[in-house]
């Protein structure tokens, strides 16, 4: 069991307030005793912006940028895609309320448009593992080639369901999926295209060459990144293996034969 984060806490809080679970007072109370929060604060967490975030009501009062970000993560993993969107028009109603042009306002929109741009693309993996393996990049993105390969051996030989990165934690097949987008440059392994974000980073889609359910796993000879065209085309097109090793794998897809590099 990993102990839940202070974030994780305040969000259960004020959900079992917000479901009947917990009195407000019981609410505010756990989090003054618990985390050390002052009573004001809790009190606005708990009767003002969390009921309204996941009403799709408009707020005033504001919280940390991380904090809001692990609530939008939280309501995702717990409530699902709908709760999520409401909770975005919320969102974007209080960044347009606050009337200081900080660097808070700027880091909340980009966190909105995250989202909301996950939202729309659905994806292959889950919008979660989407999102997570994002946030793994940006905590990464200092670390030398170097470095990086040798976490991504240390993922692999790990075991555990999830790891801990600057005392966050994610699914350890996340890291290794995003070390891999790292380590390959974020390029289609056929096409070597990839999507430019607004926000500055590459998308490339993760496929998995034996399927999950084939019992493939997140491994470097496991995984291609591919763009959302190929990655379509080497789901749903005539694909015939010819030869699949640690270091590479040969195949033809719809006719074209293609010899890919597996290795880091
Ligand atoms: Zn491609």
């Amino acid at each position: 069991m990993t102990a839940l984060t202070p974030n994780r806490i305040i969000f259960n809080t004020a959900k079992k307030v917000y479901e009947g679970e917990l009195s407000k007072s019981e609410g505010i109370n756990t989090l003054v005793g618990e985390l050390n929060i002052n009573k004001g604060s809790a009190q606005m967490i708990i009767v003002q912006i969390f009921p309204k975030l996941l009403d799709g009501e408009q707020f005033t009062r504001t919280l940390s940028v991380d904090l809001f970000n692990s609530f939008l993560k939280f309501i995702l993993e717990d409530y699902g895609e709908d709760r999520l969107r409401n909770s975005l028009s919320a969102l974007k109603m209080h960044i347009d309320y606050i009337k200081e042009k900080g660097d808070a306002k700027i880091t909340l929109r980009k966190i909105y448009q995250g989202y909301l741009d996950n939202l729309k693309t659905g994806g292959t993996s889950s919008l979660q593992d989407e999102i997570e393996q994002s946030e793994i990049v940006n905590q990464l993105k200092d670390k030398t080639k170097n470095e990086l390969a040798s976490e991504l051996e240390n993922s692999e030989n790990d075991t555990s369901e999830k790891v801990t990165i600057n005392h966050k934690s994610y699914k350890r097949n996340n890291k290794i999926i995003a070390l891999i987008k790292i380590l390959r440059n974020f390029e289609c392994q056929i096409c070597g295209k990839y999507i430019l974000k607004k926000d500055g980073l590459k998308y490339v889609e993760a496929a998995h060459i034996i399927p999950k359910h084939k019992q493939g796993n997140e491994h470097p000879k496991n995984i291609l990144l591919l763009c959302p065209n190929h990655h379509k085309e080497f789901d749903l097109g005539n694909r015939e293996v010819i030869n699949h090793t640690e270091k590479e794998i040969e195949f033809k897809l719809n006719g074209v034969r293609y010899l890919i590099s597996l290795e880091i």
